[in-house]
């Protein structure tokens, strides 16, 4: 596998352009994915308090005999626990389950604005401590709009070193990803491939057997030269040397216009707005 370029946040720390996601990923068969996915050479693996799936993350990384400072792992924290004290005991229980002294990239994992008197402002300053004392070395947010980052600039010096959002050849998000390059955010791309759901596309396909890849190379090396940090997920271990086959191949400008042509706006959208959003687990 060919090597994966770093990605410089404003904070001064790196990430590299290239995760390994665990989103549904069962937590019986984390461990032994993530390992996986240590072997073939993924550095960045991407989860989530809401995710179940931690503590195999974490064993995973111990698995593959890695130290933890050769791997960036990021974390989320859940919708139910925004109060500040909550936040706090569910940062603790991260790590724990992390098994480490400290996370990479802390992220509040939706913004909620109907929740908790539309206030995430509080959340947020929280986060600060953790950056603070060095239990994350970076934060930021994931499914910000432009107008809560907006809110949130107003309440802290702090600016989010990413803002992780849906991105997607079907949905481009680039409102978010223009506000993002404005205000030093880099921006990560959840579910880059659509979940599947660009794969069959004939733009995409034509691309691929133009190029001789695969129409998930083709859709990911979008993302990476439109300067988007990707991660996305598969347990097949063919599936994840595919997605890391990378950083061998250029696509010209004709090429990114036409993917970029597929975008569908807000219809193209998978996931949930965070306008309205309000999800909370039981
Ligand atoms: P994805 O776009 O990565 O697609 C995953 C699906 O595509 C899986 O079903 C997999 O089997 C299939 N797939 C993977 N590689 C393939 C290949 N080469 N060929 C054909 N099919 C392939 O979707 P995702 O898992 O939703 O997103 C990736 C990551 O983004 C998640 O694991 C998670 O870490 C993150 N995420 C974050 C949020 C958020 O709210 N912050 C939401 C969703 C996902």
């Amino acid at each position: 596998m060919s090597t994966i370029p770093d990605i410089t946040l404003n904070d001064g720390s790196t990430i590299p352009a290239l995760g390994f996601g665990v989103y549904q990923i069962p937590p019986e068969d984390t461990a032994a994915a993530v390992r996986q996915a240590l072997e073939i050479g993924y550095r960045h693996i991407d989860t989530a308090e809401m995710y179940g799936n931690e503590e195999g993350v974490g064993q995973g990384v111990r698995d593959a005999g890695l130290d933890r400072k050769d791997v960036y792992i990021t974390s989320k924290l859940n919708n139910s626990l925004h109060r500040p004290d909550d936040a706090r005991r569910a940062f603790d229980a991260t790590l724990a389950a992390l098994g480490s002294e400290y996370v990479d990239l802390f992220l509040i994992h939706w913004p909620l604005p109907t929740r908790y008197d539309g206030d995430f402002v509080s959340t947020w300053n929280v986060l600060e401590e953790f950056a603070e004392s060095g239990r994350a070395r970076s934060i930021g947010v994931s499914n910000f709009t432009p107008g809560q980052l907006d809110t949130l600039a107003a309440g802290s010096n702090t600016v989010p070193a990413v803002n992780q959002v849906e991105v997607h050849p079907y949905y481009a998000n680039n409102d978010v990803r223009a506000y993002g390059r404005e205000h030093g955010i880099a921006t990560e791309a959840w579910s880059p491939i659509a979940q599947g759901r660009v794969l069959g596309d004939p733009v995409i396909t034509g691309i691929a057997e133009a190029l001789g890849r695969t129409p998930a190379q083709v859709v990911l090396r979008w993302h990476i030269q439109r300067g988007d940090i990707v991660f996305p997920k598969s347990i097949s271990p063919e599936r994840m040397k595919e997605n890391a086959a990378l950083f061998d191949f250029e696509l010209d400008g004709q090429t990114m216009a036409d993917i970029s042509g597929l975008d569908r706006g807000v219809d193209g959208r998978l996931g949930p707005d965070p306008e309205t959003f309000d999800w909370i687990p039981g």
